[in-house]
């Protein structure tokens, strides 16, 4: 089960958090894996745990905001690896901000960042997998994307930017499906990560959160982690256009 071996993926955002564990668990599957972030000496870092277990990866400095640095990704990727089989569009960032002190600025970093570049990513990385007939993008939202009756204050731009993500992947999946490209999201609840540590130095918010997951706890990157390892899988083959919600039952309250 979850065999990648010959699958070549690619992860942005990769450095630390689940983009680090995505990497490490989609090598452990088989996959030759590129770690991607903005910080190529942490991306090495990850790169070398990797090898460290018997892996095989590449680290690449790209930031999802630039679109030179997507394509130099993808040139490189292929030039080394041969071929792109695997996309996570995981790179993100969440900054809590009343609607009334947020700026034009914070809306545009934020779109920019968590929906505008999952675009680019894919538009780079879809024309080889339609020549290849085969391929698998995995973009990570939230459960703040919406529509799911959960809203949270203080994240209209991150959510907004999430919700995107969701329609994004549903429409995506129809014009690809034809190329036998799959196309799906995961909507992570409170992941232990840095992002989430924000609302870990305030006890109070911890404990209110908590209150509100069934399971009592933050998930652990790799919960997620697995999840991406199951879609980018054989085993996933007839998933597409889906959300799949890991958030130890919090929309379920
Ligand atoms: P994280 O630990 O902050 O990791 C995100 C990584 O993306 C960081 O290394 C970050 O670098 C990088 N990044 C930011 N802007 C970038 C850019 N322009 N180009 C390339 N990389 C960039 O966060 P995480 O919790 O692992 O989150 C991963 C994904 O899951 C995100 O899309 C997030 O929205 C989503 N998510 C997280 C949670 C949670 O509770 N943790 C819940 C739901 C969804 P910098 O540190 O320099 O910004």
């Amino acid at each position: 089960m979850f065999n990648l071996n010959g699958k070549v993926a690619i992860i942005t955002g990769a450095r630390r958090g689940m983009g680090r564990t995505h990497s490490m668990l989609l090598a452990q599957a088989g996959a030759k894996v590129v770690v991607s972030d903005i910080d190529l000496k942490e991306c090495e870092q990850v790169v070398e745990e990797i090898k460290n277990a018997d892996g095989e990866a590449m680290a690449i400095k790209c930031d999802v905001t630039n679109k030179k640095d997507i394509d130099q990704m993808v040139k490189r990727t292929i030039d080394e690896f041969g071929k792109i089989d695997i996309l996570v569009n995981n790179a993100g960032i969440c900054q809590f901000k009343p609607f009334v002190d947020l700026t034009d600025e914070d809306w545009e970093k934020t779109i920019n960042i968590n929906l505008r570049g999952y675009y680019w990513c894919a538009k780079a990385v879809v024309p080889g997998m339609i020549k290849q007939k085969s391929g698998r993008i995995i973009n990570i939202a939230s459960i703040a994307a919406g529509q799911i009756g959960v809203g949270f204050a203080g994240l209209t731009h991150y959510g907004a930017s999430k919700g995107g993500i969701v329609a994004f992947t549903e429409s995506l999946a129809l014009e690809l499906a034809p190329y036998n490209i799959t196309v799906n999201a995961i909507a992570p609840g409170a992941i232990d990560t840095p992002m989430a540590a924000a609302s870990k130095t305030d006890s109070k918010v911890l404990e209110a959160s908590m209150a509100r997951i069934p399971l009592r706890r933050m998930g652990k990157p790799e919960e997620i982690s697995s999840l991406v390892v199951f879609l980018a899988s054989d085993e996933a083959s007839y998933i597409t256009g889906d959300m799949i919600v890991a958030d130890g039952g919090y929309v379920s309250t």
